[in-house]
């Protein structure tokens, strides 16, 4: 029942084009709804719009940097519950202890490994592990 993916809401935030793009289109094939955001700053304001389901996050941003929004949306009782994925390039010994101390959920390191990707999503949202499932009642 792959339809219990439809309508999950993902925000990217992330500041190159291309990396957007190609998350964006893997990620709607696959039935997610997809918003991006490019500048730190604008995450906040937008979030008082729409609560998604995860956010994937870059950690180097223009406006305001991942770490510290990071911190900022954990602080907030209104985003505190939404899951944060930092995706990134940062991938130097203790780069993911500093995104999970900043306050995301979990740390994916660029390139991204687009299977990975999908189990941790499908682990956030509660969902079964990607596959087919034949016989599954
Ligand atoms: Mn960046």
């Amino acid at each position: 029942m792959t339809a219990a993916k439809m309508g999950h809401t993902i925000l990217i935030v992330e500041d190159n084009e291309l990396n957007t793009e190609m998350l964006r289109r893997r990620l709607e094939k696959r039935g997610y709804n997809v918003v991006d955001e490019r500048d730190g700053n604008q995450v906040k304001p937008l979030l008082d719009q729409f609560h998604p389901d995860m956010i994937l996050m870059d950690l180097s941003l223009p406006g305001m940097d991942g770490w510290t929004l990071a911190g900022i949306l954990k602080a907030d009782p209104e985003t505190s519950s939404i899951p944060i994925v930092a995706v990134t390039a940062h991938a130097m010994p203790g780069d993911r202890e500093k995104a999970l101390q900043a306050g995301c959920d979990d740390y994916i390191t660029k390139p991204i490994d687009f299977q990975l990707l999908i189990r941790t999503i499908e682990r956030f949202l509660n969902l079964s592990p990607a596959g087919d499932r034949p016989g599954s009642p």
